[in-house]
């Protein structure tokens, strides 16, 4: 079960609904195995809200692992077996973006990471710790290039029997980005798409300011880190209090290391990355998340299109000199608060 999947990130507009005198138009659903909110603001915004659930709800029932007709459980069905696949076109770019991230931070992301959370039960209501064995046979099948997409053709296929795809950490960046697209398609201009722990926020409030989007606070998710001023852009969190169980009194997460098939242990408790590209913010959130502060403020210094706010297991909330302007920090979470400059 999810803990709170509705407080993934709460954005403050909520606070400021009703206060102007703009329609507004808001829905939530269930999507992608998480509670998702979307809300417009001024003309057009129902049919935009509209266009965003479809939007959301085709690419679920393309993307599924659960669902044993969708594409991707075909894809993994015929693993090892020779076929190319037919994907929609969307699901080949899908795939072969998924490809690009893992060579973002390498040994950090990698999309065939599925018999590995298998091997954990994270896909199935029994959860538990490995065994070595399991989880090394799991491991082995771990191969990222062993993922063959032909875009052209629009087919994919993986190469060895037992291999398999899970989009856990990328597929709704890639909603949040044609999400934005229906919606700016249905004419509405200002809003946020809220798909559970990624959120995209677009145009300005009502009242002209930036968007308010607060991240949560890592070790009580009812209470935040601090607000970030936003506009144009998706905030994306990854961080190990979104799904896990305990075992022996030990906690096991999610976000999974690829090289060595536990969950990662970086010293961070949630990553969030603010890009215009929602994808990129997606699966970077996740591989930042693994790779550790050391690399991911070396990361971010090599870039120009993402800033970070990293929690450390030691207390320290780190911002990344972009975010600074309207930045806020909670008052009494007990962290300390750095910039971190260029
Ligand atoms: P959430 O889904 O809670 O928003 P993330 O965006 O960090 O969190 O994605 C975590 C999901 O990504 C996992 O549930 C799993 O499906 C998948 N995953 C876990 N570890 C990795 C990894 N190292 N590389 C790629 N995908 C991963
Ligand atoms: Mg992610």
């Amino acid at each position: 079960m999810k803990r709170l999947p509705f407080l993934l990130m709460v954005p403050l507009f909520l606070l400021c609904a009703g206060c102007g005198s703009q329609q507004e138009a808001s829905r939530q659903f269930f999507a992608m195995d998480t509670v998702m909110n979307v809300t417009a603001y001024g003309p057009h915004g129902a049919d935009a809200v509209q266009a965003v659930q479809q939007t959301v709800s085709r690419l679920d029932g393309l993307l599924s692992r659960t669902d044993a007709d969708s594409e991707i459980s075909q894809l993994n069905a015929h693993a090892g077996d020779g076929t190319a696949v037919a994907v929609e076109a969307d699901v080949a770019q899908l795939l072969r973006l998924a490809q690009d991230a893992s060579g973002l931070l390498p040994g950090t992301f990698d999309v065939t990471i599925a018999p590995v959370m298998d091997a954990w039960g994270f896909t199935t209501d029994d959860r538990h710790v490995p065994t070595e064995q399991a989880l090394s046979d799991a491991l082995a099948l771990v191969d990222g290039s062993a993922l063959v997409v032909d875009e052209e053709a629009s087919t994919a296929r993986l190469e060895r029997p037992g291999m398999e795809v899970d989009l856990g950490g990328i597929a709704k960046g890639f909603a949040a980005r044609q999400a934005e697209d229906a919606f700016r398609a249905a004419g509405a201009e200002a809003g946020i798409l809220d798909l559970g722990g990624n959120v995209t926020v677009i145009g300005s409030r009502p009242d002209g300011g930036a968007w308010r989007v607060a991240v949560k606070d890592p070790q009580d998710t009812e209470r935040y880190l601090c607000v970030l001023s936003l506009s144009d852009v998706t905030a994306s969190t990854s961080g190990g209090y979104e799904r896990y169980f305990e075992e022996d009194g030990v906690r096991y997460h999610h976000i999974i290391d690829p090289r060595t098939g536990w969950p990662a242990e970086s010293g961070l408790l949630s990553v969030t990355v603010v890009s215009a590209d929602a994808v990129l913010a997606d699966v970077l959130s996740t591989s930042l998340f693994v790779a550790g502060e050391e690399q991911a403020l070396d990361f971010w210094r090599g870039r120009e299109d993402i800033e970070l706010i990293l929690c450390t297991a030691d207390g320290r909330v780190l911002v990344t000199e972009g975010l600074s302007d309207g930045f806020q920090p909670a008052e009494d979470g007990g962290y300390s608060y750095e910039t971190v400059r260029r």
